[in-house]
Formats: C-alpha cells, sequence, structure tokens
C-alpha cells in the first residue's frame, strides 16, 4: 500500500494523564532541545511529499499544549501537494484555539472523548471534571468556526464506558459527529489486560441488536478505521479494530515522533533517527528524500505483523502519538 498519511507528534507531553496512556507516574519527558524544532518538521513534511504523501495528522502527547502550534500546521499546509491538514486532541485547549488553527490551514479534528460522564472523565483522564465541559466546548467551537468533519475517539474499556456506547450514539447525532470506537491497545503502560478489552465485533453485535444495521459509508476505505451511518439514526459511527483485525495491508500511514524518530509501524520498535540527519553537517534536502525513500521500502517488510502478534512496542503511546 502506498504511503500517503504522516502523523506527526509535535510533543510527549500533556495536560491530561489517561489511564491507558500516561500513567501518573510519568515524570520524564523529551528534553526540549530534543524536539524537532517546527521548521524541521515542515522540512520532513516537505521530503514526504516528494514521495507521495498528501495527508498530516498532528498528534502528541497533546499537540495543543505546543507553543504557536499554529505556525506548524501553516507551515505544513502551506506545502504544495499537501491536500489534508488533520489533528487529534483531547480537546481541553480547543474552544480558544479552533478558529486560530482554522485559519492556519487545519481542515478537520478528532477529539479524543471516552465517557460522557463528567466524575467518569475525571477519573480516566486524571483531571478535574469540569475539564469534561471545556472539551464539549472545544467540539461545538470546532464545528462552529467549520472545521469538517469532527470527529470523536472513544477508547473502549470494559466495565468503564462500555455501558455508554447508546449515549455515544445520541452524542453522535446531537452534535453531528461521528463517534469512533476504538479497541484498547496493550502499549506501554499496564492499564490493558484481557478483562478490560473489548473487541470491536462485540460493539457492533450491541448496535445493531439494540440501534440498527450498521450502513457502511463512503469512507470506508481511508484507513482502519470504517465508517457507517446507523440505520433508523442520524449517528454516524466508526470502528478501530486495531487489535482484533489485521489491517496491516491497508496501513498507508508512518509516524514521526516528536525527537524525530520516523517509526514505520505503530507496533514495531524501527525507527529511523532523522533528527541526526537533519541537525548533521552534510545534511541536504536531497538525501533526506534518499533515506526515507529507502525507508518506505523497508516498511513493506514490516507490514504483515498484528499488533498483539508483534507486541514489539516499548514506547508508551504518548510518545508516538496514536
Ligand atoms: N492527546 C491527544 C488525544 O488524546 O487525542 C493526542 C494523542 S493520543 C496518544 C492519540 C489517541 O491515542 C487518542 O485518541 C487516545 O485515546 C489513543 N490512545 C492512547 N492510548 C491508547 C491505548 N492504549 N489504546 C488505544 N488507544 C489509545
Ligand atoms: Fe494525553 Fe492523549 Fe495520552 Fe490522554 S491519550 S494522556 S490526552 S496524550
Amino acid at each position: 500500500m502506498k504511503v500517503r498519511y504522516l502523523r506527526v507528534s509535535l510533543t510527549d507531553r500533556c495536560n491530561f494523564r489517561c489511564k491507558y496512556c500516561m500513567p501518573n507516574g510519568v515524570k520524564e519527558f523529551i528534553p526540549h532541545e530534543e524536539i524537532l524544532k517546527y521548521e524541521e518538521i515542515v522540512e520532513v513534511v516537505k521530503a514526504f511529499t516528494v514521495l507521495g504523501v498528501d495527508s498530516v495528522r498532528f498528534t502528541g502527547g497533546e499537540p495543543l499544549v505546543r507553543r504557536k502550534v499554529e505556525e506548524v500546521v501553516r507551515g505544513v499546509s502551506e506545502l504544495p501537494f499537501i491536500k489534508d491538514v488533520s489533528l487529534t486532541t483531547n480537546g481541553f485547549f480547543l474552544k480558544e484555539k479552533a478558529k486560530s488553527l482554522k485559519e492556519a490551514g487545519l481542515k478537520r479534528v478528532n477529539v479524543s472523548l471516552d465517557t460522557l460522564n463528567p466524575e467518569k472523565f475525571s477519573y480516566i483522564t486524571g483531571t478535574d471534571p469540569s475539564s469534561f465541559y471545556r472539551v464539549v466546548e472545544g467540539i461545538e467551537e470546532a464545528l462552529s468556526v467549520g472545521l469538517s468533519p469532527v470527529k470523536v475517539n472513544t477508547v473502549l474499556i470494559k466495565g468503564f464506558n462500555d455501558s455508554e456506547i447508546g449515549d455515544f450514539i445520541k452524542f453522535s447525532e446531537l452534535y453531528g459527529v461521528e463517534v469512533r470506537f476504538i479497541e484498547l491497545m496493550p502499549v506501554g503502560g499496564k492499564f490493558f489486560s484481557h478483562e478490560n478489552f473489548i473487541p470491536i465485533s462485540k460493539v457492533k453485535d450491541y448496535i445493531r441488536e439494540n440501534f440498527g444495521e450498521l450502513i457502511p459509508t463512503t469512507s470506508y476505505k481511508k484507513g482502519p478505521a470504517k465508517s457507517f451511518l446507523v440505520e433508523g439514526t442520524k449517528a454516524k459511527v466508526g470502528f478501530i479494530p486495531s487489535v482484533s483485525e489485521h489491517f496491516c495491508d491497508s496501513c498507508n500511514r508512518v509516524r514521526l515522533t516528536s525527537d524525530g524518530k520516523l517509526r514505520l509501524c505503530l507496533m514495531s520498535d524501527r525507527e529511523l533517527d532523522l533528527k541526526v540527519l537533519l541537525r548533521s553537517a552534510s545534511y541536504s534536502f536531497e538525501k533526506l528524500v534518499s533515506v526515507l525513500k529507502e525507508a518506505l521500502i523497508l516498511k513493506r517488510g514490516i507490514n504483515g505483523i498484528s499488533a498483539l502478534e508483534s507486541l514489539g512496542c516499548s514506547r508508551k503511546m504518548f510518545t508516538i502519538g496514536g
């Protein structure tokens, strides 16, 4: 599958401490000088566009905690060949940032929201319950400034939010946003266990039995998420069966970590240090393109490993960006 999509982590820092991503114990973050500068990120994206990448998603850690994030959004949006610039956020700073991000060229946004209950939200994110309302206001603001589509990412955890699937369907109808149910992945920390894992197949069965048939939409073929309308409702839902289904054959993405490592597969620790190249005395744009070209050839060899089989991922999710 041709690589067209680059996920760029802007930082490993975050104002939340989601239990499955960044447990409270995390104290050490990548030193500032090791983090790629915005010019360096734009340079890497530009080199990738030569090789066919036309979509970029900013992530983190929390991308909106990085200062003047609009600058890198603008820099990437203005590159020739870039068609789509998106961002995944916890939504906390979205209310104040949505407008300037849209003006900088951001097209769409995914907001992570695992529960519609403020107390449970506080528990899972390690923040004050009032943060829940900020996130919802952030979603409203994103919609009102015209970021489109706005999607909600919901990681399903048995015994925590599996009773809220119906509420999320209503939320989707109310706000006109797609809710994407994501399987909990065994990445990094110890939160994952087979007891709190829910396969997407069960979620689909539940929706079919209690709401209606799932009707595939046109965006069906884009990446691992699959979008559906729920028959008889106005709700749009998506599913990311990252653990239970093999999606390597359709994987069209690579990842750039905030410290400049190119990661060819989320679940494989094979990384290429682009920062060293970017900061070397002999750096040239042509050399960067050539290194990336080789890396994309290597990616073809890595694909074919499923998440559970490989388990070659020692980094925690916040250092990669999901
Ligand atoms: N801070 C931003 C946010 O939360 O949206 C962006 C970074 S976060 C690492 C990106 C996505 O990864 C979020 O939707 C989050 O829910 C998801 N994620 C983190 N850890 C995960 C895990 N163990 N399993 C499944 N999804 C996970
Ligand atoms: Fe932060 Fe996102 Fe990880 Fe939650 S999932 S701790 S918001 S990086």
